[in-house]
């Protein structure tokens, strides 16, 4: 009896064994199966601001009225902007700063995805290719022009913009949006190029379906796409004719839909590459509006990476331009209420500009009532394009209290936000190849991998 009770126990005791081993084997499978499942980044999506410093994401938020998308991401850091340190010039231009984003590597201002020595840098876009994934640039600039340029493309020279078209036309890129159409044409066709080469009808050549408007890029569900929707830049948000001309948004919603056709992944980078320009005019009305229209095109990227779940989305910008201060003066207000009456960017209103007229498009097209003093000064300015320019640039500023340092770019560092697999990797200080670094890392293109999917 004693002997069989102890018997009985020890199959018991062998039987819970055998569960407890079988129910932790279980659950680190399935642990282990969710930590795999967290790690895959079969896509990203990078949105790159151009000259979105962290008082321009300010000014986009307070001028909307509420919070920014991006603002919504869970994992923030900061990056260094500056290009090759040797240099000790500290304020990086688009090129520099596009080739650090494109490639993992520090070069000169000016350059496009080549090292000091003007050898080719290899790009994560040219990467994702080899590794069958499909490729994507959306911008608001010129498809030519230095951001999406040092992912497609290699020179010394950013200006180089009808040679970039080419290469850029002869890479495989799957989604092409943009404006720049200038550079694809002859000069006998209104176009740019020396050469008398029609690259628009080379890409469909190449297989490309091209677009030039909004509901011509509406119509297509799949393939490879060149959409050029204006001869030089996309119009900034503020002038943009909104049935001809898709928004970034738009553009954006497009690239995905083709790229995601994919089953091996793509890498998608998408610039609002006018935040720059406002800024270097000085403009904050016209960045703010660009400033959310980015951030647009930023819930597109996280709408869908929230439903894919393998998809990585990281905003940030290539570096501050303008030294931008909302608040100037030592008056501690900023007032985005008198940038809202604004209802064309200047770089459009100035050239239409005349003695005649100027009084009523001001307070039509910028919502200012010159006092009589003011109205003094800009007969007086008349005799000069920069005197008005500068007149204007001042009024607007002075109303909102928008401050700048600057017509051009600053050292300072600029925000990365990151959402999805591999998203904690971003949240910290960094300089902006290891941006590049960690997405080749994340995709799987380091080195070695990509020589044997090649
Ligand atoms: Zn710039």
């Amino acid at each position: 009896m004693h002997n069989l009770r102890n018997k009985s126990y020890k199959q018991i005791l062998i039987l819970i064994i055998i569960l407890s081993i079988f129910f932790q084997t279980s659950a680190y499978i399935m642990a282990s199966a969710n930590d795999n499942n967290r790690n895959q980044v079969k896509n990203i999506i990078l949105l790159i601001g151009d000259g979105m410093g962290t008082s321009h994401i300010t000014l986009g938020r307070i001028s909307k009225g509420s919070n920014l998308h991006m603002n919504s991401m869970s994992y923030n850091g900061f990056a260094t902007t500056h290009p090759i340190p040797q240099e000790k010039k500290w304020v990086t231009d688009s090129a520099a700063a596009g080739t650090a984003l494109a490639t993992g590597n520090k070069t000169y201002n000016g350059y496009i995805s080549v090292d000091v020595d003007q050898k080719p840098l290899e790009t994560i876009l040219e990467k994702a290719l080899k590794s069958d994934r499909s490729v994507g640039l959306v911008t608001t600039a010129r498809i030519t022009h230095a951001t999406p340029a040092a992912f497609a493309s290699h020179n010394s020279s950013r200006d180089a913009e009808n040679q970039i078209a080419k290469e850029t036309i002869g890479k495989g890129i799957n989604v092409l949006l943009g404006g720049g159409r200038g550079h694809f044409l002859p000069k006998s066709d209104n176009g740019k190029r020396e050469d008398d080469k029609n690259l628009i009808n080379s890409a469909k050549n190449l297989g490309y379906e091209y677009v030039e408007s909004r509901k011509e890029l509406n119509k297509i569900n799949k393939g490879n796409i060149l959409g050029l929707f204006n001869d030089g830049h996309m119009n900034y948000e503020i002038d943009r004719d909104k049935s001809n001309e898709p928004s970034i948004a738009e553009m954006t919603t497009k690239a995905v839909k083709l790229l995601n056709q994919n089953k091996k992944g793509f890498f998608l980078m998408v610039e609002g590459g006018r935040i720059d320009q406002a800024s270097h005019a000085n403009d904050p009305a016209t960045a703010a509006l660009d400033i959310v229209a980015f951030d647009d095109a930023v819930k597109v990227a996280l709408d869908f990476a929230k439903k894919d779940k393998n998809t990585l989305v990281i905003v940030t910008a290539d570096h501050e331009t303008g030294g931008m201060s909302l608040g100037a003066n030592g008056i501690y207000n900023f007032k985005p209420e008198e940038l809202k009456k604004q209802k064309s960017s200047l770089e459009k209103l100035l050239p239409t500009l005349t003695e005649d007229n100027y009084e009523k498009e001001i307070e039509e097209k910028l919502g200012i009532t010159l006092s009589e003093e003011e109205n003094k000064e800009i007969i007086n300015s008349f005799k000069e394009k920069e005197e008005i320019t500068k007149f204007l640039t001042d009024i607007i500023n002075k109303r909102s209290n928008t401050g700048w340092t600057s017509r051009g770019h600053t050292a300072a560092d600029v925000p990365i936000k990151a959402y999805g697999p591999g998203a904690e990797r971003f949240s910290t200080y960094m300089d902006n190849t290891d941006i590049n670094k960690i997405m080749t890392e994340l995709l799987n293109l380091t080195g070695r991998k990509i020589k044997r999917a090649a």
